[in-house]
C-alpha cells in the first residue's frame, strides 16, 4: 500500500519555527541554543524550574496563563505564571522547612490537578529530584518505584494514600513526609494547601549546575521490568529546542499534551518544555473519552496538540461526524508519539481534521524528541521523519541476537538506502540520560562504539526519513524473512472493521516463526468467520509472504498505562509463558 507524503501550504511553511530542515541542521549547535534560555541570575547556573516560570514570572508574560486546569467535571480554574511561580516559591520553603534537602528525592502520585504542577516545579526548584508515578499503579509498583529511589517526599490525594500508600507504608522507611492535596485524614500526612499558605513565600533557587539530577523517570516496561532514567537540569535546554521544532511551539500558544506527567512525554512535553515558551498548557484531569476530548480542543482553543496513536485512533474509528460536530479553528499543528502512528491515521488527519499528524519518535532515554516530521517539511505517513537538528542518527548492521553486532568493539553503520538496522543515537544532547538508577552494567550496555543503541530497528529512505520496524525483540523471522510486526499491524488496520492490532511471531518447526495477529474491531464490526478470512486475504493482497497466517478477534489488546500495544504480553500468553512485569499493563 503506497501512501503519498502530505505537503504543506505555504503559509504554514513560512510561519513554521524550522522553514528550512537542511540549513537548520547545518547551522545548529547546542551551546550557540543555549542562549534561548535564561540561566539563573547572576550566573548561578541552569535550573528548569527558573526556565519554565521564573523568568516568565518577572516579563511580560506574568499575567499570562501559565496553566489552564480542566477538571473531571470540565471547571476550568486558570493559574498565571506570577501565581505559579508564587506557589511553587511556597513548595520550595515548604521542603526546606519539613527538612528535606537538595538532591533528595520527591515523588508524586496525583492526577493532573494544579498540585501536581507547583510540586513538580516547586521541587525542581529546592534542587530535590522529582519522580512521577503514574497515577492508577497499584502499591506494589508503586512500592517498588519508591524504594528504588528512595523517595522521602510524596505528594498524593487522599484517596489515592488510603487505597494504595497505606498499606505499604511501614515498609518505606525512607518515606519521611507524605503530603496530601485534600484533607488530612490522619496523623502521618501533611495537608499540603494549608501547609503551603502558612509559609513565608520568600524564595531564591540556589546555585544549580546543569549536570544535577533533576527528573527519575520509569520506562513505560513494555519489554520489560521498567528502568529508572535519570535526567538533568541542562535537558531543559533540549525541551525548549526540539518543542520549538518538532512541536512548532510558539510563545503564546495554548499546547494540550495528553500524556499523563507519570511518563516522560507528560513531563518534558506536558509540564516544562510549553512553559519554557511561555505557553499556556492545558492540563486535563479527564480520561480518555472522544466527545470530551474534542470538547477540550474546542473550549480550549488548543493550538497544538500532542497526543498518541491509541488515542488518535480510537477517535478514527468514532468517525468523521464526531469531528465534524466540533469546531476546531484555533488547530494548528498535530503530532503522535509513543507507538508506531500507522500512515492511515496520517492521513485522517488531513482528511477529518485538515491537517495531518506528525509522528516523531524518542524514549524516556533520550529524554526528547529525537526524530520527527516537521512544519514546513512534507510529512511522509508511515515515517517517523527526520533527525532533529542537533541529532545524529545511524542504523547499526545487526548480528544473530537481532542487535546491532559489536565485532572487537565496533560496529558497521548502514550507508545503503532501505536497509534496516538498530537504530542508534550519538551521545551528547543536553537531555541524554545519565544512567538507570541502581543499574549501571544495564546503562553500559546501552552504548558501543560511541553509539547509544536504542533497541529500535528501523530503515531510512534516500532522503534520510527514518521508518520503524520493531523493537529488536519483536521482530519476527518468518521463513527467511524479518517481518517488523508494525508493518502487519498498519496493514490491517487499514481495512475499516480493524480498530487496533497487534501482530506477534510465534513458533513454527518449518518457518521458524508464524506471523499471528490479535485485532480488535471497530464499532459496528461482527467477528464472523467470513471476517477472519477476509482479513486473512486481505492481508495476503497486501502483504504477500509476511501476512499473517493466523487471525484472532480480541477487543481487550492489552495495553501499557502509556498507551503501547503489549506485544510481549500477547506472546507469553500464547506460549504460556509467565507474563513478567505487569506493573504497567493498563487494566481494562
Ligand atoms: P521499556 O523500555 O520499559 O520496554 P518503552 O520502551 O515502551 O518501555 P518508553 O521510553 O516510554 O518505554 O518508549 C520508547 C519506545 O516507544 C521507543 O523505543 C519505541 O519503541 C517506541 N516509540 C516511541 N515513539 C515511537 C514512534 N513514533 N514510532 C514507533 N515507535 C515509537
Ligand atoms: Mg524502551
Amino acid at each position: 500500500m503506497r501512501w503519498d507524503p502530505i505537503r504543506k501550504p505555504q503559509a504554514a511553511r513560512a510561519a513554521a519555527n524550522l522553514t528550512d530542515y537542511a540549513t537548520a541542521c547545518r547551522d545548529f549547535d547546542w551551546t550557540a541554543a543555549g542562549s534561548a534560555l535564561s540561566g539563573l541570575p547572576g550566573g548561578r547556573g541552569l535550573n528548569i524550574a527558573h526556565e519554565a516560570v521564573d523568568r516568565h514570572a518577572t516579563g511580560p508574560r506574568a499575567t499570562a496563563v501559565a496553566l489552564s486546569c480542566v477538571d473531571r467535571h470540565e471547571t476550568v480554574t486558570e493559574i498565571t505564571y506570577a501565581e505559579l511561580k508564587e506557589q511553587t516559591d511556597r513548595f520550595a520553603v515548604l521542603l526546606g522547612e519539613l527538612g528535606v534537602r537538595p538532591g533528595e528525592r520527591v515523588f508524586t502520585l496525583m492526577g493532573r490537578a494544579p498540585e501536581l504542577y507547583i510540586a513538580v516545579l516547586g521541587a525542581l526548584k529546592a534542587g530535590c529530584v522529582v519522580s512521577p508515578l503514574f497515577p492508577a499503579f497499584g502499591p506494589e509498583p508503586i512500592r517498588q518505584r519508591l524504594t528504588l529511589g528512595e523517595g522521602s517526599v510524596l505528594v498524593t490525594t487522599p484517596t489515592l494514600y488510603r487505597r494504595r500508600i497505606r498499606e505499604i507504608r511501614d515498609r518505606l522507611p525512607a518515606l519521611r513526609h507524605v503530603l496530601v492535596t485534600g484533607e488530612a485524614e490522619t496523623p502521618d500526612v501533611t495537608a499540603l494547601r494549608p501547609a503551603l499558605a502558612a509559609v513565608n513565600p520568600a524564595f531564591t533557587i540556589p546555585a544549580t549546575s546543569p549536570e544535577t539530577p533533576a527528573l527519575l523517570h520509569f520506562t513505560s516496561g513494555t519489554t520489560g521490568t521498567p528502568k529508572g532514567a535519570v535526567h538533568v537540569h541542562g535537558a531543559v535546554l533540549a525541551h525548549h529546542v526540539t518543542a520549538a521544532f518538532a512541536l512548532d511551539l510558539h510563545a503564546g500558544d495554548v499546547f494540550w499534551c495528553t500524556a499523563d506527567p507519570g511518563w516522560v512525554t507528560g513531563m518534558s512535553y506536558g509540564v516544562i518544555a510549553p512553559l519554557t515558551h511561555g505557553a499556556t498548557v492545558v492540563c486535563d484531569e479527564g480520561d480518555f473519552d472522544a466527545k470530551r476530548w474534542y470538547r477540550v480542543l474546542s473550549a480550549e482553543r488548543v493550538n497544538v496538540w500532542y497526543t498518541a496513536p491509541t488515542a488518535l485512533r480510537m477517535l478514527m474509528r468514532h468517525g468523521p461526524g464526531l469531528a465534524k460536530e466540533h469546531d476546531l479553528p484555533a488547530l494548528r499543528f498535530i503530532a503522535s508519539v509513543g507507538e508506531p502512528l500507522n500512515p492511515e491515521v496520517v492521513v485522517w488527519g488531513q482528511e477529518v481534521l485538515g491537517l495531518p499528524v506528525h509522528d516523531n519518535w524518542w524514549q524516556t532515554e533520550t529524554g526528547a524528541i529525537m526524530i520527527a516530521n516537521f512544519a514546513a517539511e512534507e510529512v511522509r505517513p508511515g515515517s517517523m521523519g527526520r533527525p532533529l537538528p542537533g541529532i545524529e542518527a545511524g542504523l547499526l548492521a545487526r548480528g544473530e541476537d537481532g542487535r546491532a553486532q559489536v565485532t572487537g568493539g565496533h560496529v558497521r553503520e548502514i550507508t545503503e538506502p532501505d536497509v534496516e538496522g538498530e537504530l542508534a543515537l550519538r551521545p551528547g544532547w543536553p537531555s541524554m540520560f545519565r544512567g538507570y538508577l541502581g543499574e549501571p552494567a544495564r546503562y553500559e550496555k546501552c552504548f558501543a562504539d560511541g553509539w547509544y543503541l536504542t533497541g529500535d530497528i528501523a530503515r531510512r529512505d534516500t532522503d534520510g526519513y527514518y521508518w520503524f520496524v520493531g523493537r529488536a525483540d519483536d521482530v519476527i523471522k518468518s521463513a527467511g524473512h524479518l517481518v517488523g510486526p508494525f508493518e502487519v499491524e498498519s496493514v490491517l488496520m487499514a481495512h475499516p472493521a480493524v480498530a487496533e492490532a497487534g501482530v506477534i511471531g510465534t513458533p513454527d518447526p518449518v518457518a521458524g516463526e508464524l506471523v499471528k495477529a490479535f485485532v480488535s474491531l471497530a464499532p459496528g464490526a461482527e467477528p464472523t468467520e467470513d471476517l477472519r478470512r477476509e482479513l486473512i486475504a486481505f492481508g495476503r493482497r497486501e502483504l504477500g509472504a509476511v501476512a499473517p497466517k493466523e487471525i484472532v478477534f480480541d477487543q481487550h489488546l492489552p495495553h501499557t498505562r502509556s498507551g503501547k500495544v503489549m506485544r510481549r504480553l500477547l506472546k507469553a500468553r500464547e506460549l504460556g509463558l509467565p507474563e513478567g512485569d505487569l506493573s504497567t499493563v493498563e487494566q481494562p
